[in-house]
């Protein structure tokens, strides 16, 4: 039975706990220093130690407990202060009082409890009047009246017996005197439960917080916290009330969580066994033969997107720059070519994986947005979207090519520089986001079409595409060898699926059921999910340098390629974007490996993957050039552009323009196809450079420019 108090037992217990040696000069320092300082943090075990009856009866009772603590911590500094506004903050709670958002149930509501949560909401810090002073406007009399929760109470009348006129609101008006009042600062936020301790896709259940006084606006979306606070239930409806409550947390105290990896338990057995499996001689091919297993072929896919759960190291240098280590892949496809299947994958893989599509439903959509929406009750409201959310994570954006503008020009600042920022009606704020982004997206009109330059069908902007590490195309054609293959493979997961629903298989008749569990076995990952999420949790610590070897194969290898660029005419076929991402892959595998040394081996597996792209997205007739990528126009095309130009204004009558059919057989006698022609002049006169002053024909926008 927990123990019961008078209140004037807990002010008193509460100052003899205050009055102790280690608690004293947190007092004073509120006597000394208020309003600057004016809260005092305890941990809970302090409580515990000095008497368990109170720390019992302080969770089960925070209001009346934290309330009397004030009172004592007042009564202590009343020879400095008179009335302070003062904060009794308890944290490191008992893991009895952590409670998951959606285990809180109706016997939690007004105890002190402890949840963990990623701030997806905050409004900004705005005052609440606290003691409010009116005037009654007919006689000038004077009243105080206390305002509790978040209802405005005005006076009922202008009271007699207080020497008031005793009218009414009908025949007088009471107005607010803001000088004399008081005011506290507040923030509401929202959290959500953190997405790893989710297990099966469910979706993350939400609690609304309220934060006061000097621990409003020192928390902003993203953030990762322990909250520890009073579990409080508010009556739903407006006009008509309702039985159901909301519930909220008013929160007492918080607690950030400093480390990235620590919701991940690495114990020391598990740590010998990571460690045991680094140094067995297959241990890269393992971590691939993890990746989707079910997923038949893309082995240059699987191995770039084991990479990026490693990822490269994240430098800051001497002058503050930041480079990033988060590796961003690409993929882009057919429909059907398991895109979705191989990001949900990932997600529950990564350590603060994330799944999401492009076209989010939310108003903070990938990066974050600032709306003024019910949630903040007339303040704005910061809201945290996917890229936030997945800090220090992996955030896998399906139909990337379908997010919105906001998200389109705000998610290159999150690739670059780890960071979001929010400018909108006067809030300013800067998110952090540094997760690696693993991005899918349909070719322009669907499908890729094999007549066509495959850069060309890529939706995205060059600007976005070109700070990828990585950019797959995943074409389906039919073609028998691969289609026999892929299908036998998916026939076989399923099958396999099928028999292992089954209590007691060998009971099976018309199948050979071990025969085919054999047959299927690289189905199973190589290595326990559970195991890999460790593992890959456990290499972070790992931070490899790169090797004298590591840097000369590196070097060898661009300064190589760009030498093709030199010769005249010929296309820049990489530049120092690729280089960057050359090395962030070469670190990842070293520290797959658990190695704190970049060899040649790694950089050589990077070179691989990264040729093995180019050669695929950014590659014309045979020759590298970068610019499909970086531009979204290769070398050749800007020579055909310029050539269709010199035509329009050679060919050019001064009031008309060029008609389009003379103008596409002269291209094609300058090998410009009538196909290309046409494609061209859209690309044209969608970028202004030429119009069309009547149907079928066309006019340079400016004579001058290409004299
Ligand atoms: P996308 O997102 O690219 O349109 P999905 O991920 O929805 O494609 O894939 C469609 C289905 O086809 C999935 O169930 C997936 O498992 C299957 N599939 C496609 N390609 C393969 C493959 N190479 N191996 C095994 N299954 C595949
Ligand atoms: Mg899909």
């Amino acid at each position: 039975m927990p123990k019961e108090y008078t209140p004037e037992d807990l002010v008193a217990i509460w100052e003899e706990f205050l009055g102790g040696q280690e608690r004293r000069h947190q007092v004073s320092a509120i006597a000394d220093l208020y309003p600057d300082v004016r809260s005092i943090n305890i941990d809970f075990s302090e409580v515990e130690k000095f008497d368990p009856d109170l720390a019992n009866y302080t969770l089960v009772n925070p209001s009346m407990s934290i309330k009397s603590a004030e009172d004592a911590m007042k009564r202590m500094v009343s020879h400095a202060l008179t009335n302070p506004f003062v904060h009794f903050r308890i944290m490191g709670l008992p893991r009895d009082s952590r409670i998951e958002v959606r285990k809180l149930r109706a016997k939690h509501l007004g105890t002190f409890v402890s949840v963990e949560g990623l701030v997806r909401k905050a409004t900004e810090v705005r005052p609440r009047v606290t003691v409010a002073e009116f005037e009654c406007a007919r006689c000038g009399h004077k009243m105080t009246i206390e305002q509790e929760g978040m209802l405005f109470h005005e006076p009922l009348e202008c009271s007699k017996e207080e020497g008031g006129c005793g009218r009414g609101p009908g025949s007088t008006k009471f107005r607010l005197l803001s000088d004399p009042s008081k005011f506290v600062d507040t923030q509401k936020i929202e959290t959500q439960e953190p997405p790893e301790g989710l297990r099966g896709g469910a979706q993350p259940e939400r609690l609304v917080g309220y934060i006061e006084d000097d621990l409003a606006g020192r928390i902003s979306p993203g953030d990762r916290l322990i909250l520890n606070g009073i579990l409080k239930s508010q009556q739903k409806g407006g006009q008509t009330k309702s039985t159901l409550f909301e519930i909220s947390l008013d929160i007492n105290s918080i607690e950030f969580e400093e480390h990235e990896y620590e919701e991940i338990l690495i114990t020391p057995e598990d740590e010998l066994k990571i460690r045991e499996f680094a140094d067995s001689s297959d241990a890269f091919e393992r971590i691939i033969g993890s990746i989707s297993p079910t997923i038949y072929g893309y082995d240059q896919e699987k191995e770039a997107l084991a990479l990026q759960l490693f990822g490269g190291v994240q430098k800051t240098m001497d002058d503050g720059t930041r480079i990033r280590g988060d590796i961003h892949i690409a993929l882009i496809g057919d429909p059907g070519t398991a895109k979705s299947q191989i990001l949900r994958y990932m997600a529950q893989l990564a350590p603060r994986g994330i799944y999401t599509s492009g076209k989010a439903s939310s108003a903070a959509g990938l990066t974050a947005a600032a709306v003024k929406d019910e949630f903040g009750e007339g303040r704005w409201t910061l809201e945290a979207g996917a890229l936030v959310i997945a800090d220090k994570g992996l955030a896998c954006i399906d139909e990337l090519d379908k997010m919105n503008d906001q998200d389109r020009s705000a998610i290159h600042e999150s690739l670059e520089q780890g960071t979001i920022s929010v400018a909108k009606a006067g809030i300013t704020a800067t998110l952090q986001s540094r997760c690696a982004v693993l991005g899918a997206a349909n070719p322009k009109y669907g499908r890729f079409d094999d007549s066509k330059n495959i850069a060309e069908q890529i939706d995205l902007p060059p600007a976005l595409l070109s700070r990828f590490d990585a950019i797959f195309t995943m074409t389906d054609r039919p073609e028998a060898k691969q289609d026999h293959n892929v299908a036998e493979h998916i026939l076989k997961v399923h099958q396999r699926g099928e028999i292992r629903l089954h209590e007691s298989p060998e009971k099976l008749t018309h199948v050979n059921v071990e025969e085919i569990m054999r047959d299927t076995a690289h189905l199973v990952p190589a290595m326990d999910k559970e195991f890999l999420r460790k593992y890959v949790a456990y290499s972070k610590r790992i931070t490899p340098v790169m090797g004298s070897e590591a840097m000369q194969t590196l070097e060898g290898y661009y300064v190589g390629i760009r030498k093709l660029g030199e010769d005249q005419g010929a296309s820049v076929p990489i530049t120092a974007r690729q280089l960057e991402a050359l090395i962030r892959m070469s670190e990842a595998s070293a520290r797959a490996r658990l190695s704190q040394i970049v060899s040649s081996e790694d950089s050589q597996r990077a070179i691989k993957i990264v040729q093995y792209y180019l050669g695929k997205v950014a590659s014309e007739g045979g020759k590298l050039d970068i610019d499909l990528i970086a531009t979204g126009t290769s070398r050749s095309q800007r020579e055909q552009i310029y050539v269709l130009r010199s035509l329009i204004q050679q060919m050019s009558d001064p009031r008309r323009g060029v008609n389009q059919d003379d103008l596409m057989q002269k291209a094609a006698s300058e090998n410009i196809p009538a196909e290309k022609a046409k494609s061209l002049l859209k690309r044209l006169s969608e970028s202004g450079e030429i119009y069309s002053p009547q149907p079928g024909y066309w006019k340079l926008a400016s004579e001058e420019r290409i004299a």
